[in-house]
């Protein structure tokens, strides 16, 4: 059974930026920092992942894009910058994914042909986003969460990778990020602050009874996790409202992040880890169970 690693490469401090004033500024250095650390520690560990790279970063630091394929990484696009899906127009979408392909393939002369939405947000409000990715060639998808979130999920998504086809006959793989069950319910488990407010011990239960059942498990995280002391600078003309919430949204961003990178040892260890492109490739060839 292959579990797969995957990575949205994008900067902390943009998206405050992005978030809380609706402004674009360039991202960090921070980015590059953190994006190396897991580099070092998946080549030292000899464990591919996907990356998920925003347009924008390949636009900044086109050197961090090569080094990653260099590693030999699974190149994949998160969008030129950290724009919801669903504040989208269809053509907006198209002209931003298409830019950010091309600055990520520029750099690195390697097809980037995976796609993961920001937070989730390809929804019943966006039916022409999956079939604008099958028009630019893009084979795997990553963007649903198969259960009922606050904010995004969809609790009716198959919960392992599937093909997903579209109303006229193409179709994509389709990579759900992982939940198990439990009390009748479905749990994210795995990625992101998921991954980095829960305990160890739950993470590696929620991997081996996902592979009992015959799922790979999909693990996600962004480098600026791996970041303990970030300089995060207070945004200007922010209502008191919106200053308590920047100070809870960066308090609450923060917690766990110091185990982040055991964490990630100790199950990339345990357990085998790679590209979303091989592990559906070994589910075609038939070594490992899939559903469609
Ligand atoms: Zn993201």
């Amino acid at each position: 059974m292959l579990n797969i690693l995957s990575v949205d490469v994008e900067d902390y401090h943009d998206q405050l930026a992005l978030d809380f004033q609706d402004r674009i500024v360039p991202p960090d250095e921070e980015a590059v920092r953190c994006t190396d650390r897991l580099l070092e520690l998946f080549g030292e560990l000899g464990v591919h992942g996907t990356f998920f790279i925003l347009g924008e970063i390949a636009e900044y630091f086109p050197d961090l894009v090569r080094r990653i394929a260099g590693q030999g990484h699974h190149l994949g696009v998160h969008g030129y910058y950290h724009h919801l899906v669903f504040r989208q127009t269809a053509d907006e979408f198209r002209h931003s994914i298409e830019a950010a392909r091309k600055r990520i393939e520029d750099a690195t002369g390697v097809a980037a042909d995976a796609y993961r939405a920001t937070a989730f947000s390809i929804n019943e409000s966006t039916p022409w986003a999956l079939g604008i990715l099958a028009d630019l060639g893009f084979r795997y998808d990553s963007s649903v969460y198969p259960f009922k979130g606050r904010r995004y999920g969809d609790p009716t998504a198959p919960r392992a990778p599937y093909k997903r086809h579209l109303p006229d006959g193409r179709w994509l793989w389709e990579v759900p990020m992982s939940t198990v069950i439990k009390w009748g319910r479905r749990w994210p488990v795995c990625g992101g602050g998921y991954l980095r407010l829960m305990p160890r011990w739950i993470t590696d239960r929620a991997v081996t009874s996902l592979n009992a059942e015959g799922i790979g498990a999909v693990i996600y995280l962004h480098p600026y996790e791996t970041e303990l002391a970030p300089q995060i600078s207070p945004l200007s003309g922010l209502s008191w409202r919106q200053r308590a919430h920047f100070h809870f949204f960066n308090f609450h961003q923060q917690v766990g992040r110091a185990h982040t990178l055991s964490k990630l040892r100790y199950l990339l260890g345990k357990y085998r880890f790679g590209t979303i492109r091989d592990a559906i490739s070994e589910a075609e060839a038939g070594l490992s169970d899939t559903r469609e």
